[in-house]
């Protein structure tokens, strides 16, 4: 599995349709500082589903959009789709090629879509999780948060191991599992206690 392409359109500094094409291998972005290198990253982190508009270095999730210049008019939507290539099969899903597509729009929230159908933010995220790619966007490392990595406590690096590990989605599920055993429980005990009022 590799990232083929990503394309901006009405995305921060990227009013234009803007694609940048990744070869399998290292891909390095050069650029004068202000230049939207670290927008690259941060539309790379959106459309796989961040929610956290400081994640994403502005104050609301609006802040995305292209919010135009001396020379341009504002925008009124933010668009990217990033490409994978799934030759491998680490996806979960019968495609070679997977085009995954976030759009914003001022007055709204985020549409999704997995191969030109509509998905669910939680559709995009399941995709995504046993990829290694999960929801804490733990393989996007920005600036100054190596730091913060190397001094987490033991049991938080162990959560990014386990997200990178894709160990972290089947933890939820059996947390989740366990709460339903648990209501399942208070019923039959509410059960046998109504059967015994009953005799
Ligand atoms: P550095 O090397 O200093 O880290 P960079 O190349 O990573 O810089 P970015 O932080 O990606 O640069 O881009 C910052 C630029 O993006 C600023 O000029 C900022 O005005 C512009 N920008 C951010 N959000 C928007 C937006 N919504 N609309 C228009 N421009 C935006």
């Amino acid at each position: 599995m590799h990232l083929k392409s990503l394309t901006l359109r009405g995305f921060k500094s990227f009013a234009s349709a803007t694609t940048l094409d990744f070869e399998p291998g290292i891909t390095c972005v050069v650029g004068p500082n202000g230049s939207g290198k670290s927008n690259v990253v941060d539309a790379l982190s959106w459309v796989m589903g961040e929610q956290g508009a400081k994640s994403l270095r502005g104050g609301k999730m609006e802040d995305v959009i292209f919010a135009g210049t001396s020379g341009r008019a504002p925008l009124g939507r933010a668009e990217v789709v990033l490409t994978i290539d799934n030759t491998d099969g680490a996806l979960p899903i019968e495609y070679a090629e997977v085009t995954i597509s976030r759009t914003m729009f001022r007055n709204g929230g985020s549409e999704y879509e997995i191969n030109g159908h509509k998905a669910r933010l939680l559709d995009v995220q399941e995709l995504l999780s046993d990829s290694g790619i999960g929801r804490e966007m733990h393989v996007i490392v920005g600036q100054g948060q190596l730091d913060t990595i190397l001094q987490a406590t033991p049991e938080i690096r162990r959560g990014f191991i386990e997200e990178a590990a894709g160990v972290l989605k089947h933890r939820k599920r059996k947390e989740k599992a366990l709460r339903k055993l648990e209501a399942t429980e208070t019923n039959v005990n509410r059960l046998a206690d109504l059967v015994s009022e009953i005799r």
